[in-house]
């Protein structure tokens, strides 16, 4: 299944001092088989060195940004191929959520999270804008659950890349292999993005975040947070849903 990892290729080591900025802000890494772990350090590597980084705002980049923005948007593409997030060739950190003052007509090739006040941003072909004060909150288990929907917006941002990657527009369809896997990706999500929205409407509480009923590609982004964050209990309330994204994601959390 995973043909395409390090193989013949010297591993190289992880550096000394990512090491505790990945037990506190990527747990997950942890629980991947050393097979994988290998993999993810390698990828983790050559994501960071690869990019271009820039601290927006008055925030001076540091390890810690970039280790952690990395390890997040690698787990999310550990069951592609390694060049998966190659189109994204800028990382632009803010220290909290940022004004915009331009008044864009937004089509589907950038995706803008917040109207005035943004927490992130994620262009075709262009970069990914986030806030590290989000970040941060994500990363707080606690805040997490208080909340009641489980978030991530660094896997969010990067979401919105993979739906861009069959075209400019984000429309929650990110390329699919087969033609049969895709009529059933359609089929099951459209259903539960009907189910998500009239909860929405009616106040009802699911673990997906009512964002998620903004439109197809929010829908995406959203269900992709819970895919990683809560898989069990995706599983358990959205198992059709969690069933297309298992597949599509080529990661399964429950039958490791
Ligand atoms: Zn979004």
């Amino acid at each position: 299944m995973f043909n395409w990892l390090w193989g013949e290729r010297t591993p190289r080591e992880l550096p000394e001092s990512w090491r505790p900025i990945l037990t506190s802000n990527a747990t997950f890494r942890e629980r991947l088989s050393p097979a994988l772990q290998q993999e993810f350090d390698q990828r983790l590597i050559e994501f960071v060195e690869a990019k271009y980084w820039e601290g927006c705002g008055g925030l001076a980049l540091t390890e810690e940004h970039k280790v952690t923005i990395g390890a997040h948007a690698i787990r999310l593409v550990l069951g592609f191929e390694r060049e998966t997030l190659r189109d994204v060739k800028t990382v632009l950190v803010y220290p909290t959520p940022y004004e915009a003052k331009s008044q864009e007509v937004l089509g589907g090739n950038i995706v803008v999270e917040g109207v005035s006040q943004r927490a992130g941003e994620s262009w075709y072909h262009g970069p990914v804008i986030l806030a590290w004060s989000d970040i941060q909150e994500c990363l707080e288990e606690e805040d997490y659950w208080k909340r009641r929907h489980p978030h991530n917006v660094i896997v969010h941002e990067f979401a919105h890349q993979l739906d861009y990657r069959n075209g400019r527009s984000a429309d929650g369809i990110p390329p699919i292999e087969s033609h049969e896997q895709a009529e059933e990706w359609v089929k099951v999500t459209d259903a539960a993005y009907q189910r998500l929205s009239r909860a929405c409407e009616r106040n009802q509480y699911t673990l997906i975040d009512c964002y998620g009923a903004t439109n197809r590609a929010e829908f995406f982004a959203v269900t992709t947070e819970v895919f990683f964050e809560a898989p069990q209990e995706m599983a358990e309330q959205w198992p059709e849903l969690y069933r297309v994204m298992q597949r599509y994601y080529r990661q399964d959390f429950l039958g490791q």
